[in-house]
């Protein structure tokens, strides 16, 4: 049997993806600059590079049968070339080059006759020096495709950068015409585009997986509470009604046919208030919004993900429970991370608390994760909250 999986990138998506490998008895390596990260500390070997540096990259190809990737700054170029050449590279290198743009990703599956929130490019990238004599400083033009952007969409609407903006941290709202030079140096050197604000009631998202034969499979819909852009909290199954579900999976399904490349997706969506279900955006990984798949699901997302790129079947992934909740644990601080209050919130029955091994905690940084399973939502949303109160890191 070949199994030799390789992972670009070596973060939590990766220690839990190593956690179910190493129980289906693959042997798993990781690239990742960070010695002794939260991959590294569980898989058979850490090659220590960048998720770009191609001599990492290629030592773990090189004794690697299947290769995935758990992050989107994975070097796609590479990642593209290695396919050529016959490594099994999954989900394709292309979807990743396609997905790593924002801006790509929103036409994409405005082509695909998918609903996106309105959105127009700012054409003139926020940072590239346009030599003086052939255009106006570069910010002014930039402005100016925000200024026209307001005009069509209205207030508020989202500057946001097109690559390289994970959990919020490229996006700005701009209330007012005032705000845009504020916005626009918040995120100076970056490629830019503009987004219409969606007013949704709610935001849900698809985990999605399909196999090496084409089978997909969805998970429930679920419902995720976001505070300053990052995500809090999953609600499993989402509160909404049969056809909201429905056509959210759907949706999710004609998403998965434009992609291409086997493993487990993240769709993020808006819920509208006259019910329209609009795509946010696409993961082309395992996704914090599927973490609680691990303890409510029959397969975990991880598990999911390992069978999709080695060429198994997909399991089920109906839910063992009729609820659950997730609750992140971000940091508060900067400073070495100390977990405390294991115990007070182990005492709560179906209380799963995960701890990612970062040693340096700071303000948002993603430290861990609790899940609880239950009978309701409510109850596992109180029990969750609880222990949330009692973990401090
Ligand atoms: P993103 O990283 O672009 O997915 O954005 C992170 C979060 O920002 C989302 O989960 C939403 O809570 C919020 N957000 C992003 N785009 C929009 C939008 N067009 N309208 C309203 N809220 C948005």
């Amino acid at each position: 049997m070949k199994n030799n999986i390789g992972i670009v990138g070596g973060g939590q998506l990766g220690r839990m993806l190593a956690f179910d490998a190493k129980r289906m008895g693959f042997t798993v390596r990781v690239v990742d600059p960070t010695p002794n990260s939260p991959a590294g500390q569980v898989v058979d070997e850490q090659v220590l590079g960048d998720y770009v540096d191609k001599a990492a990259i290629r030592k773990l190809a090189e004794v690697s049968d299947y290769l995935t990737f758990e992050i989107e700054l994975a070097n796609a170029v590479l990642l593209d070339e290695l396919s050529a050449k016959g490594l099994q590279v999954n989900p394709s290198a292309k979807t990743l080059t396609l997905i790593k743009d924002k801006l790509s990703q929103k036409e994409f599956l405005q082509k695909a006759g998918i609903l996106v929130a309105e959105f127009a490019n700012v054409i003139a990238s926020n940072s590239e020096a346009i030599p003086k004599r052939l255009a106006p400083p570069i910010a002014s033009v930039a402005r100016k495709d925000v200024l026209r952007a307001a005009k069509n969409f209205g207030y508020p609407f989202l500057l946001k950068a097109r690559f390289d903006a994970y959990d919020g941290r490229g996006n700005v709202l701009i209330r007012k015409e005032k705000d845009i030079n504020a916005g626009l140096e918040k995120l100076k050197g970056r490629k830019l585009y503009v987004e219409k604000f969606v007013p949704f009631v709610k935001e849900l998202a698809v985990i999605v997986a399909r196999n090496a034969k084409g089978e997909i499979a969805t998970y429930p819909v679920v419902e995720t509470i976001h505070k300053n852009n990052i995500c809090h909290i999953v609600i499993a199954p989402a509160q909404v009604s049969p056809q909201i579900k429905n056509q959210a999976k759907r949706l999710a399904i004609k998403t998965m046919r434009h992609l291409k490349g086997a493993g487990v997706f993240g769709i993020e969506m808006f819920l509208t208030k006259d019910n329209k279900v609009l795509i946010n955006e696409i993961a082309p990984r395992v996704h914090n919004s599927g973490h609680y798949t691990t303890e409510a699901c029959v397969t975990s997302q991880f598990e999911q993900h390992i069978r999709a790129i080695t060429g198994m079947p997909l399991g089920s992934t109906a839910m063992r429970a009729p609820a659950a909740v997730m609750v992140n644990i971000l940091g508060d601080r900067v400073g070495k991370a100390e977990v405390t209050g294991m115990e007070k919130a182990l005492s709560i029955q179906n209380v799963f608390v995960h701890i990612y091994g970062k040693s340096e905690t700071k303000p948002e940084r993603k430290m861990g994760h609790i899940t609880v399973v239950g009978e309701s939502v409510e109850e596992a949303m109180k029990k969750a909250r609880l222990a949330r109160k009692y973990i401090s890191i």
